[in-house]
């Protein structure tokens, strides 16, 4: 995510590149302190922009790793997509501010930091190392534990696949809360060097969504490892509310949340959403905090509703009951679209190119207008919602495509956007086309029914 940057500043030339080597060990925390200490915040290179062709490399090896061990692929292309989704959506904000994680560590740096721990020692680097995980156990715990908090998080476990690309289903608003955790570090520990470990902390935990590997032997004690995660993302009652760990399992150790994997994992919400709509992947359970905190009674009870567990009501513990989890039985059917093998490859296209023209956009925001990179962000929206209604088989759908093809030639035609082919907008053109002609046939052989009739 562009954690770090505003605009102004990504025109600075002092931001570094990370070499091939940094990049793929950067992925699993394999990193010297002298390589990533910087004395400025705007030195600190955007680590996990560069990581977008690692994340593609390693998708694609996973599916033929799962394809030569499993002979099945190692997901489904509708869930993968809106996995995908929910990670671009989750960027889009940081086109037009600096996260809040970042802004809000920097004023209290500014403004009430205690001492200042110096940037270039390998001590300072392992102590903010240990500290952003830290930090990160107990955001996480809490995203769990507290429902308002858990109305963001939720999005990451709406998956009911457990790959690669479930790592990228990430929450738009969860910034919102997790920079509170971190806070306490910026009483000493210098911006640059938080910024580093923020990012790698968030790096680390893409390659443990895999089901790829199975054990790690002697390494499962320290480190958190895709067998701890995989029981994280898991709706068996055995799973819920374990394993919050980021990098090291230590923490779930340590705090008694710590479990370990045995029976077969069912992945997912204790009560699946059942849509590939990245809109309602992102928000549904907002809006179903936001009816139950109406139609439940008494100020301590709504009180109660924002701030205790998930599976809190009236007369139970904090947490829930664990017998309301819905029994895993191993016979559970994770939610397909109905669309067909053609649409769905069709939905891919278009996702694979809305991705170019995505991150040409994080490239060159700089060189572009407020008002291109508004109708950019407008048309990639535009995009991932209409691949959710395809793959969802709404009735609008159709009519959809065909806005999102116009909006796309209008684009085109009055140079807010570049096609990546430059036969794009041709072709663009033609399924336009077909969409009217099928549009308009549709509808006046419904009108003749209705004469008929
Ligand atoms: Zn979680
Ligand atoms: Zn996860």
């Amino acid at each position: 995510m562009n954690i770090l940057q505003t605009r102004a500043e990504m025109k600075n030339p002092e931001v570094q590149h990370v070499s091939f080597s940094q990049g793929f060990r950067m992925l699993f925390y394999l990193i010297q302190p002298n390589e990533t200490s910087f004395q400025n915040l705007e030195e600190v290179p955007n680590y996990v922009k560069e990581a977008t062709p690692f994340f593609i490399s390693l998708m694609l090896l996973e599916l033929l790793v799962s394809w030569l061990h499993k002979g099945k692929p190692s997901g489904r292309l509708d869930d993968a997509l809106t996995s995908m989704s929910a990670g671009v959506l989750s960027r889009l904000p940081h086109l037009f501010f600096r996260s809040i994680e970042m802004t809000s560590y920097i004023y209290i740096w500014e403004n009430y930091r205690l001492f200042n721990l110096p940037w270039d020692s390998s001590w300072t680097w392992y102590l903010t190392f240990l500290s952003v995980d830290f930090g990160y156990y107990w955001f996480h715990r809490m995203a769990h534990e507290v429902n308002i908090m858990w109305a963001a998080h939720q999005t990451h476990h709406s998956s009911e696949d457990y790959n690669l690309s479930t790592a990228l289903r990430q929450s738009v608003i969860q910034n919102y809360t997790s920079w509170i955790f971190y806070s306490p570090l910026a009483l000493c520990i210098p911006p640059s060097v938080y910024a580093v470990h923020i990012q790698f902390n968030l790096l680390y935990q893409f390659w443990i969504h895999t089901e790829v590997i199975s054990n790690l032997g002697p390494l499962e004690l320290i480190l958190n490892t895709p067998s701890h995660h995989r029981v994280h993302h898991g709706r068996n009652r055995y799973c819920i509310d374990k394993n919050y760990a980021g990098t090291l399992i230590i923490w779930d150790r340590i705090f008694g949340t710590f479990e370990a994997e045995n029976e077969q994992v069912a992945y997912g919400l204790t009560h699946p959403i059942n849509t590939f709509e990245p809109f309602k992947v992102q928000f549904h359970h907002l809006c179903y905090i936001w009816t139950i905190f109406w139609t439940t009674p008494g100020f301590f009870h709504k009180f109660s509703v924002l701030f205790k567990g998930p599976g809190w009501g009236p007369g139970k513990p904090r947490l829930g009951l664990h017998e309301d989890i819905p029994e895993v039985t191993g016979k559970e059917v994770p939610f397909s679209s109905s669309a067909s093998q053609l649409l769905k490859i069709y939905a891919g296209v278009q996702f694979a190119l809305m991705l170019a023209f995505y991150e040409e956009t994080f490239v060159n925001t700089a060189a572009l207008s407020q008002v291109t990179l508004l109708l950019r962000v407008f048309f990639i929206i535009l995009t991932l919602t209409t691949i959710g209604f395809i793959l969802d088989q709404r009735p609008k759908a159709a009519i959809m495509e065909t806005l999102r093809c116009l909006v796309f030639l209008t684009l085109y035609r009055y140079g807010h956007l570049k096609p990546f082919v430059p036969s794009l907008s041709f072709v663009f053109e033609i399924f336009f086309s077909i969409c009217i002609a099928f549009w308009g046939i549709r509808s006046m052989t419904q009108l003749a029914s209705c004469l008929w009739r």
